[in-house]
């Protein structure tokens, strides 16, 4: 018997063709205008913002350029509606707001569409659509109801395909129908990095790799930053570390829930199986409490697939094995399809499951995209940059002013997860 894991690298797919730069950290300035943490999409977007503005910018990256989930994740691009559905979006926000962060949301695709044309970053954006698989009946009439909802607040182009028609979407008997928007994208994360990199750089930021922030004191005219490599000084501080948040700023911390997210990639497939399995190549999940979300590479060749990982800590060979069964439930004609790639990061969950930016004592912040952080750290950076240089017309969100939740006794580190994790996996079966 072939062994479909010979040979596989245990990094991401992505890396391939936007390898790492191995880059020997800049000399850190005595003191700037501002000080970012992490350097990621979110703060690559906000000091895009700010340096264009003018300032002087530091970002500080613990680890090498592009470490953390924004070069490993699925690249897949949507409105991200709010997890809690319009229902619970609406019990507690009311109906004004949640309309607001409906509209708001449908503009993240086009705003990272926007973005990267203005800048010219190639980074294969696709507008490919998502379909998103009903695993069971009763999820399928749930769809239903959300999508009305979804297309009469926003106008949002989707649509139900019963079960009969789900071909049309995806070579699968697994589902029972699903729901198609057209809105949804994909892109190359690694591509996009690089792009946002050489923009922030070109504007005059300082991206620091290697350079982990360890220490923040407030100062008279600011903060004092210590760092692996040195203090530096400045007026400002943006936290942009998501699911890689530490104990530098365990107020935030203490409102995040770290979890790893997997991905795997297969060898190409033949073209005639490719075009049967994904004949529309959208970006692709489905809707079981502990969820799997697929694609197409950029070129239509291979198939990516992720899912929750194993655990906290980094086991490549054992989230492959999940992840190709997951896989081959859906799809069980690719059993004898090697996995080339096997890779996993930190995504933030918050226990509001929203996404939260703006300013608690003295830091701003931008964090805890539960999952979909690609085009929300895009927009959210953005508007943190707006809001860090007091522009408060183009800063403003549907977000803003949302309690940032923590829970009696959880300091950062969520060791009731794996239990929880679990039971969703049973109440999955269960099919409830
Ligand atoms: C496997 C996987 C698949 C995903 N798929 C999708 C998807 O398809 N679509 C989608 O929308 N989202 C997806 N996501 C989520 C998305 O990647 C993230 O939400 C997004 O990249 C967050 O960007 P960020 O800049 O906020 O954080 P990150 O990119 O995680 O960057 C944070 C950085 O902060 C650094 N840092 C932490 N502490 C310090 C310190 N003290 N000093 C200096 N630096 C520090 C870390 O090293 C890290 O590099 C996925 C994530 C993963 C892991």
């Amino acid at each position: 018997m072939t062994d479909v894991f010979a040979g596989m690298k245990e990094s991401p797919f992505w890396w391939e063709e936007a390898p790492r730069p191995d880059e020997p950290p800049p000399e850190l300035p005595a003191d700037v205008d501002v000080l970012i943490v992490g350097g990621g999409f979110s703060g690559l977007c906000a000091a895009r913002i700010l340096a264009r503005a003018g300032k002087s910018v530091l970002l500080c990256e613990a680890n090498f350029t592009g470490f953390g989930a924004s070069t490993r994740n699925g690249g897949m691009l949507g409105p991200s509606f709010h997890k809690l559905g319009v229902k619970g979006l609406t019990a507690r926000y009311g109906r004004g707001r949640t309309n607001a962060i409906l509209k708001q949301s449908i503009g993240f695709v086009d705003f990272v569409k926007d973005l990267v044309e203005e800048d010219a970053i190639d980074c294969e954006f696709q507008r490919a659509g998502r379909f998103r698989c009903a695993s069971r009946p009763r999820h399928y009439e749930h769809m239903a109801r959300e999508m009305e909802i979804q297309v009469r607040t926003t106008g949002i182009d989707a649509e139900m395909i019963p079960a009969a028609r789900v071909r049309e979407e995806i070579g699968s008997d697994r589902f029972h129908g699903g729901v198609r928007y057209l809105i949804d994208g994909g892109l190359h994360p690694g591509k996009y990095h690089d792009g946002l990199l050489r923009v922030v750089r070109n504007a005059g930021a300082i991206y620091a790799p290697r350079t982990e922030v360890t220490k923040l004191q407030r100062s008279t005219n600011g903060f004092r930053i210590s760092t692996s490599r040195g203090d530096v000084d400045a007026g400002q501080v943006a936290i942009c570390t998501n699911g890689y948040t530490g104990n530098v700023t365990p107020w935030f911390r203490k409102r995040l829930l770290p979890i790893r997210s997997a991905m795997i990639a297969t060898e190409p497939l033949d073209p005639v199986v490719m075009q049967r399995l994904m004949p529309t190549r959208r970006m692709y999940g489905d809707s079981r409490r502990v969820m799997a979300y697929y694609r197409p590479s950029p070129d239509g060749q291979r198939i990516l697939f992720g899912g929750r990982a194993a655990g906290s800590g980094d086991r490549p060979q054992k989230n492959a094995r999940d992840l190709r069964d997951m896989m081959l439930d859906v799809f069980p004609e690719l059993d004898k399809l090697q996995i080339t790639h096997s890779w996993s990061g930190f995504v933030a969950y918050t226990f509001d499951h929203a996404p939260h930016l703006g300013e608690h004592d003295g830091l701003f912040y931008a964090m805890g995209y539960c999952g979909s952080g690609v085009a929300r750290s895009s927009f959210f950076g953005t508007k943190l940059g707006h809001k860090m240089l007091g522009n408060e017309e183009e800063g403003r969100t549907a977000f803003d002013d949302m309690s940032f939740e923590t829970k009696p006794f959880y300091t950062g580190s969520p060791w009731f997860l794996p239990a929880l994790v679990r039971w969703h996996r049973i109440v999955d079966r269960l099919g409830f």
